[in-house]
């Protein structure tokens, strides 16, 4: 049988555990051999981290030390650029063959993939998982309706490798890296949103302060 990889991509500014049991879940509800977490290094959608590279590529490590099968991926780190996700599923099919990719993405990123670059290639490479976030419901938008209704997926289509769309509800979890910076900014300590190695590195290195 065919691989079968996950592909969770973030600023991960900072990793906390929204993005790691997520990551679990989906890995056991697609049979995956892995899930990526691949760093965004220059993100063209939203504000630039506050973390460098570095810091939130180590806390990456940290994160997911005992974990085989939630494994870091920077090789977005080593192109130059914007970090385009389409860039990073070519280089991964490259790479991988044999393998079906599925790209995993939140409830908000997903409702604004139609201001991604050559969003309608994704689908030519992966399947695209939508995970549901609390607080932010999936609203198909107007230029994605079509688009969306064509390529959802149902248990016909598990077999296939690539072309479709699976929404799936997970654990919710209500944590974010916005509430986690803005609590630590404020003295309130992020215990029990995120790994405990991840939470040490943020206080020694007095990250988000
Ligand atoms: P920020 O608050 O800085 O925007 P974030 O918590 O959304 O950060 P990202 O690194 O932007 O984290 O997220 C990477 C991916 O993980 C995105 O697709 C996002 O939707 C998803 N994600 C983040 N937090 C959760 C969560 N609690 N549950 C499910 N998915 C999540």
């Amino acid at each position: 049988m065919a691989k079968a990889v996950g592909i969770l991509g973030g600023t991960f500014d900072p990793i906390h555990n929204g993005h790691l049991r997520s990551a679990l879940e989906i890995l056991e509800e697609f049979d995956l051999d892995h899930v990526r977490l691949v760093l965004s290094a220059r993100p063209p959608h939203r504000d630039q981290p506050f973390a460098s590279e570095e810091q939130r590529l180590e806390m990456l490590y940290l994160a997911v030390k005992n974990h085989s099968k939630i494994v870091v991926d920077d090789r977005e780190l080593k192109r130059e650029g914007p970090s385009y996700s389409v860039d990073t599923l070519k280089s991964l099919r490259d790479e991988l063959s044999d393998t079906t990719l599925y790209l995993i993405l939140g409830s908000d990123a997903f409702n604004h993939l139609s201001s991604w670059y050559e969003w309608q290639q994704l689908l030519k490479l992966s399947h695209i998982v939508v995970m549901q976030r609390p607080g932010e419901p999936l609203a198909v938008r107007e230029d994605m309706k079509v688009w969306y209704e064509e390529h959802l997926g149902s248990a016909k289509h598990r077999a296939l490798s690539s072309g479709k769309i699976w929404p799936v509800k997970l654990t919710q979890l209500n944590i974010s890296a916005t509430f986690i910076r803005d609590d630590i900014s404020k003295g309130v300590s992020p215990i029990f949103l995120m790994p405990d190695p991840v939470m040490r590195l943020i206080e020694e290195q007095s990250l988000y302060q």
